[in-house]
């Protein structure tokens, strides 16, 4: 492991604005209507309500760490935020009881392998491996500090609603269609157990994961949420820090690597940005410093990742200069002189 913090020199940050927020409001809705006629991909049907899901909805949300707004098409539709639960909650549990535990409890590799699979944690000796697949997250509710799966299970609401901006609730339904069918990942919290990797009851654990990806959010939401991972940790609706800024380079570090299943380098590749995905529909992607993009449309592709959310994502990354790969000879800044 490395000791980045013990080099002794202090953390210096380089990232850049976004244009000014005419052009930003220009190129979402220029990215929203691009993609609004683009039927590919199906609606998750594994949680059965979830087959519900409109496949036409379809919302864009550009917040900037300055709080700026910038948004298209059905933002307001509430979905269930799915796994993109999983990066507040390691946002959090980072908070609470620092990187180098989780790193040693939960790991930071990605497996490669679908994000509910068994064979993972066998073949490596029963680490959950990384935060983002089920394994890793229902490992990393498991360490957010409390007496009880309720008072566990409280203090993630609320901390995902820190970064909302708002009180997010539960969808019942949702909730209860997945608790009705969520045998493998009741299997995933006994496997965890039998491997030593889980203190609290492996059921209620399962439990406490399965009311957060059930919580209710927006498109909206996903971009205030992400705004605060690019804004230090500071919401920048209520001007709450949430979590340090170490906390937000570590989960964006984590989101790089293994935010978007087993796809996740085609999207680095493709993009450039720490993001997550859920089966809902919804993408969160992080431009540090910058701001967050939030996506709600619930077609997706084999991986589980929205089509029309990861389109959208890579218009804006392109046209608003967010690829933290991309540089011009002489450090010219392609994105703002390009829209000028
Ligand atoms: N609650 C879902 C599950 O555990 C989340 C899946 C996802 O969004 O990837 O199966």
């Amino acid at each position: 492991m490395f000791e980045h913090d013990a080099l002794g020199v202090a953390q210096q940050v380089s990232t850049g604005s976004l244009p000014p927020p005419p052009i930003v409001q220009r190129i979402v809705d220029e990215a929203h209507a691009r993609y609004t006629g683009l039927g590919e991909g199906t609606v998750a049907d594994y949680i059965p309500e979830l087959a519900e899901a409109d496949p036409a909805a379809f919302g864009l949300s550009v917040v900037g760490a300055d709080g700026a707004l910038h948004e298209a098409g059905e933002t307001g539709i509430a979905f269930s935020i799915q796994s993109i639960s999983k990066a507040f909650v390691f946002a959090l549990v980072c908070d609470e009881i620092g990187h180098a535990a989780v790193h040693e409890r939960v790991g930071v590799n990605n497996t490669g392998l679908p994000f509910n699979s068994l064979i993972a944690m066998e073949l490596n000796d029963g680490s959950p491996m990384n935060p983002m697949v089920n394994a890793g997250a229902i490992a990393t509710t498991a360490l957010i500090p409390a007496a009880s799966s309720d008072e566990r299970w409280e203090r993630v609401r609320q901390g995902l609603s820190r970064f909302a901006a708002r009180e997010l609730t539960v969808d019942e339904v949702v909730y209860r269609s997945e608790t009705a069918t969520n045998h493998r990942n009741r299997a995933i919290g006994k496997l965890l157990q039998s491997y030593g990797r889980l203190d609290p009851d492996p059921l209620e654990t399962v439990d406490v994961y399965t009311r957060q990806c059930a919580l209710s959010v927006t498109a909206h939401d996903l971009a205030v949420m992400g705004a605060t991972l690019a804004d230090g940790g500071v919401n920048p609706i209520t001007g709450e820090q949430v979590v340090s800024s170490e906390v937000c380079r570590d989960t964006l570090t984590v989101l790089a690597s293994c935010g978007m299943y087993e796809r996740s380098g085609e999207w680095l590749f493709e993009i450039g940005l720490p993001a997550k995905s859920g089966v809902s529909g919804g993408v969160v992607a992080i431009s540090p410093g910058k701001g967050g993009i939030g996506a709600y449309s619930p077609l997706l592709d084999a991986a589980g990742n929205s089509v029309r959310g990861q389109r959208v994502c890579a218009h804006l990354s392109r046209s608003l200069g967010l690829n933290l790969f991309a540089s011009a000879r002489g450090g010219a800044s392609g994105s703002e002189e390009s829209h000028e």
